[in-house]
């Protein structure tokens, strides 16, 4: 590492600090990322969305992605747990679509090149350091890092904490807000062998909403295919079961899930993860800014968390860049740039409260094309938070139409109870 003064220092090597780093990097900046773990990892959060795709063509990043063979994703498929079919969309039939795809990673493979990727777009890249701690002084930022158990000290103008659910400057500065009433929790794995449709239907995250959980499917490669559960952790615990136990007795109860599974065989430990719902309550200092899951995560289903990282990570590099000019401008674009993540939040946070009454989803599931509101909901679900007039009044109407189905019942009411007569007589699940 080199003694100097950094332009900015980044925490955390996920595709929020690789994509600041490699943006700033090729602007000329001197960048120096730590990422605490090596490379390739295991993560989750594998279904993108397309509308991370400009910044990955400004980034350069197509010709990777196909080289690395990661399979295109050309749209999602809701379901009621009661019934199917279910209602798909496609991300070509958005409101003023760009493109008609996004991708579904294995994240291991994704996050790697990402982070390899800042590094050849001229970033220093450590893996395998951790930040420990971080001393805000007037003219820069002092990093104590730690590698194999020794202590070193770095010093940047700026830095980016892009550390994702470990948050290390939220930690500090207490600012780390959970939302309590999306304390979730989610269990999963990866199977090999799950049926799925022909062509570009093979493509979609089928979500299948139950009355007390929902779950994912998501295709990652033609053979492997992530499959995960979420709900309340109270659910859970009163279950009494093991995490391995409870992903199994409850995918082998869901007819949509288990006719897909009969031929299917787990690849993968099973992983949980927990009370991930938050959000920072400022998104930057004088000499900081947070990105990705460090700012903020809104529960998993609608695949907000990699968009959210990826353009808070492009967000961030563009402010830091003029500021790096400019300094007086700093409180101005940092500012700017806090009210542009927050506002992308706070469209998924509304969605998701939606997603988690019962009329979100009948209504989803019966799909009449008034005034082109399924156009809108679609371009919001790819990750369209732009401030498009077109896009919100068509997102107030989506609401009031979820208001008068909760109060008037304008199209049929859903059990989201599986029905049992459907079930297979084999699910197959074992390791
Ligand atoms: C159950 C579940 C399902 C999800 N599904 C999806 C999905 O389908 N699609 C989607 O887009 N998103 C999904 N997400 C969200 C997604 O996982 C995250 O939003 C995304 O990974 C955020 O990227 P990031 O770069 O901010 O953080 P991360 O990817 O978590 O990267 C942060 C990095 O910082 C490093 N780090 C932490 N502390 C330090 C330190 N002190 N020093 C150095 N390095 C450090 C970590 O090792 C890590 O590599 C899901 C999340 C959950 C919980």
């Amino acid at each position: 590492m080199n003694a100097d003064l950094y332009d900015v220092g980044i925490i955390g090597g996920g595709p929020a600090g690789s994509t600041a780093a490699a943006l700033l990097a090729r602007a000329n900046r001197r960048v120096i990322v730590f990422e605490r773990e090596k490379f390739p990892r295991f993560h989750i959060g594998e279904s993108l969305l397309p509308f991370s795709m400009k910044a990955f063509t400004r980034l350069g990043l197509h010709e990777k992605f196909r080289r690395a063979g990661f399979l295109k994703k050309f749209g999602g498929e809701i379901f009621g747990a009661c019934s199917e079919p279910g209602t798909k969309f496609y991300f070509k039939d958005g409101f003023r679509s760009q493109t008609d795809h996004a991708y579904q990673v294995t994240r291991s493979d994704f996050d790697k090149l990402l982070l390899d990727h800042a590094r050849e777009s001229g970033a220093e890249v450590h893996e395998e350091v951790a930040v420990d701690r971080v001393e805000f002084l007037n003219e820069h930022v002092d990093l104590a890092v730690r590698r194999n158990g020794s202590v070193e000290n770095v010093r940047a103008r700026y830095l980016i904490d892009a550390s994702g659910r470990n948050s290390v400057l939220g930690t500090k500065f207490g600012i780390k807000k959970s939302y309590d009433h999306l304390q979730k929790l989610s269990i999963f794995a990866h199977y090999d062998g799950v049926w799925r449709a022909e062509g570009i239907d093979g493509t979609l995250t089928l979500l299948i909403r139950g009355i007390d959980r929902w779950f994912w499917l998501i295709p990652l490669t033609t053979e492997r295919t992530s499959i995960g559960v979420v709900l309340d952790s109270d659910t859970f615990k009163k279950s009494k079961l093991s995490a391995e136990d409870f992903l199994e007795q409850s995918l082998a109860e869901q007819p949509i899930i288990a006719k897909r599974m009969t031929s299917a065989q787990r690849g993968s430990e099973v992983y949980t993860a927990a009370d991930f719902s938050y959000r920072s309550t400022k998104l930057h200092g004088d000499r900081w800014l947070l990105a990705g899951d460090a700012a903020g995560f809104i529960d998993p289903i609608f695949s907000s968390g990699v968009f959210l990282a990826v353009f808070s990570g492009e967000q961030c590099a563009d402010a830091l860049d003029e500021v790096l000019d400019h300094p007086e401008r700093a409180r101005k674009l940092f500012r700017r740039y806090e009210r542009a993540v927050n506002r992308a939040m706070d469209i998924y946070l509304r969605f998701v409260n939606a997603w988690y009454t019962k009329e979100f989803v009948e209504i989803f599931l019966t799909p009449r094309n008034v005034l082109g509101v399924a156009p809108a909901v679609n371009a919001v679900l790819g990750g369209n938070v732009g401030n498009s007039f077109g896009i919100r009044w068509r997102m107030w109407v989506f609401y009031f139409l979820v208001w008068l189905q909760k109060h008037f019942g304008i199209v049929p009411r859903r059990t989201l109870v599986p029905n049992k007569e459907e079930l297979p007589t084999r699910v197959g699940v074992a390791s």
